[in-house]
């Protein structure tokens, strides 16, 4: 991510942090309403581990879930010093579409292929 500055990293990071917090509170809130929750198999659950990011990451399914995993990811990636590089073709990609759309992992070109190409 050498076409990144340290400021926008820091920048880019910040905004990831925010979104994962609003989310895990959301998603908090949702999982009050047991209708809300995936339990596996039917299992009984302690409500207490209800608070538990863990539980909530592995337990809530859909949407949500999968923005949470990919926030993380990208996360990881701003600490592997990965972040910010399009995951198919190795390009980077631009401050611009990062800041738009920080969990990204792929340039506009491989986006726009994968999504033409999704249906075959
Ligand atoms: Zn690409």
């Amino acid at each position: 991510m050498e076409h990144l500055t340290k400021e926008q990293v820091e920048e880019l990071k910040k905004d990831l942090v925010e979104r994962r917090e609003k989310l895990l509170e959301h998603m908090r809130q949702q999982i009050k309403d047991p209708s809300n929750v995936a339990f596996e198999g039917g299992d009984e659950i302690d409500r207490a581990d209800l608070e538990e990011e863990r539980f909530i990451t592995f337990r809530i399914t859909g949407r949500e879930a999968r923005l949470l995993k990919k926030i993380d990811y990208a996360l990881r990636k701003i600490e592997m010093g990965t972040f910010g590089v399009c995951e198919m073709c190795g390009k980077p990609i631009p401050f611009e579409r990062l800041k738009a759309r920080p969990v990204t992992t792929m340039c506009i070109e491989c986006k726009e292929y994968e999504e033409e190409h999704e249906n075959e």
